[in-house]
């Protein structure tokens, strides 16, 4: 047996060992998800040894070195663990923002000081961090952004907006884009910096929606002091390190139909209104399942690359546009297929799965818009991948 055999045997048999058996099942809904952050909260005694115990492994982030909280493995070993994670149906243990985006740009452009401040609690679950990118009137055109930072001393100065925070009422610190010179070229005056959400001057707002519930928020700065050494990438130097987090924003959102985040079982749902329906019902559902298998096996064929060092970053783009793409298509073909049992958001007669279809429907709309639009994603492959003039 070669290391990374032995590494996987290894590995198999600690999984079972410690992955309670309800932490095997697909995530259903938005409890079955943890969110780390010092506001942690668990459904079950199962979610919380978990956590615990992929915590205290490092394999939160198991590429991650060990000096920063990670599992220090290497490539192969990386996908030897997802593999078999994934066959034995091992739910993610913690979801964080600070993982998927901010941390693999902290490996790459942060000074040795802001890792260790940084990584550290955040590969230990102990920080939510949120996203302040868009602002009133800059989200696909990103680089309009307002919010401004002033140096004073020490700090910088921030006052300005953000909006469309998800979770930004929940996060404990948030990685935000901010213009340190206005009169620069808007690509070029713009710093990336990390604000603690306890400083005063910040207030958040939550936007209220029509399900009554709140996912965003508006996150206002008055006059907030942060440390200049919170400055990702160097002053007026943002533009790059945003781009980069974009990149691992796509790649994370790309991941969705991996099992990252709630899902159904669109066959099952299907199966009792297949029966009545005609054979052209049978060849709709079985090409959506057929492109969503296409997608998945693509998905693990560029993420095989990424772990072998080969540049993926524009092709992200795609992936993202596909993944977010299907799942509205596959929501909307089971709604006509159901009738209006797919159109119900509550009430009497459904079943929890008949129900969640239409919730499903509605938040798949937004996963096409966050992350920078399906527009936006065309122009990026046109740019980038097919080099197109612009
Ligand atoms: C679920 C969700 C979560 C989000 N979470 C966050 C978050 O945590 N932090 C954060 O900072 N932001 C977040 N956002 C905001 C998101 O990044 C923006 O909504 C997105 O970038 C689009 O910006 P906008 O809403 O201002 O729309 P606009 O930019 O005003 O776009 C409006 C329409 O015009 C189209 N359009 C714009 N420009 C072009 C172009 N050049 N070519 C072709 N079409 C174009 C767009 O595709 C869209 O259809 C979130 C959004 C959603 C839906």
């Amino acid at each position: 047996m070669n290391e990374v055999d032995t590494f996987r045997a290894e590995a198999r048999q600690w999984l079972e060992a410690n992955c309670p058996r309800s932490m095997r099942a697909p995530i259903r809904t938005d409890e079955d998800m943890v969110w780390g952050g010092s506001r942690v909260r668990f459904s079950s005694e199962d979610q919380r040894v978990w956590f615990e115990r992929m915590r205290d492994r490092g394999w939160f982030v198991p590429g991650w070195p060990t000096a920063y909280g990670g599992g220090g493995l290497g490539p192969r070993e990386q996908r030897a663990l997802e593999q078999e994670m994934r066959s034995l149906g091992c739910r993610q243990p913690q979801y964080n923002l600070g993982i998927w985006m901010l941390g693999p740009v902290l490996l790459e452009f942060g000074t040795e000081a802001q890792k260790l401040e940084h990584l550290v609690p955040m590969a230990r679950g102990e920080v939510r961090w949120c996203q302040g990118f868009s602002e009133p009137n800059a989200g696909s055109d990103l680089a309009s952004l307002k919010t401004a930072a002033v140096r004073d001393g020490e700090d910088f100065v921030v006052t300005g907006q953000k909006i469309w925070t998800s979770q930004g009422d929940k996060a404990d610190w948030m990685y935000a884009l901010v213009r340190t010179d206005p009169h620069a070229k808007k690509q070029q005056g713009i710093s990336f910096i990390l604000i603690d959400m306890t400083t005063p001057g910040v207030s958040v707002r939550p936007i209220e929606l029509i399900s009554g519930r709140s996912e965003f928020c508006q996150v206002f700065f008055d006059a907030v002091r942060a440390p200049a050494r919170q400055i990702i990438g160097g002053v007026n130097q943002g533009w790059g390190v945003a781009k980069r987090l974009l990149e691992h924003e796509r790649a994370a959102m790309a991941k969705f139909t991996e099992g990252g985040a709630p899902t159904l079982d669109a066959l099952a749902i299907a199966s009792p209104y297949l029966a009545a329906a005609g054979p052209a019902w049978r060849d709709r559902l079985a090409a959506a399942l057929m492109d969503q298998q296409a997608f998945s096996l693509t998905s693990r064929r560029l993420h095989e690359m990424a772990l072998a060092r080969e540049d993926v970053s524009a092709l992200g783009a795609i992936m993202k546009l596909v993944q977010t793409e299907q799942e509205v298509a596959k929501y909307e073909l089971l709604q006509q297929l159901m009738g209006q049992q797919g159109l119900a958001l509550e009430g009497e007669g459904f079943t929890a799965d008949e129900l969640a279809v239409c919730r499903l429907w509605l938040y798949s709309k937004s996963y096409t818009i966050a992350g920078g639009s399906s527009e936006v994603q065309l122009n990026i492959i046109a740019r980038r991948v097919l080099g197109l003039p612009t």
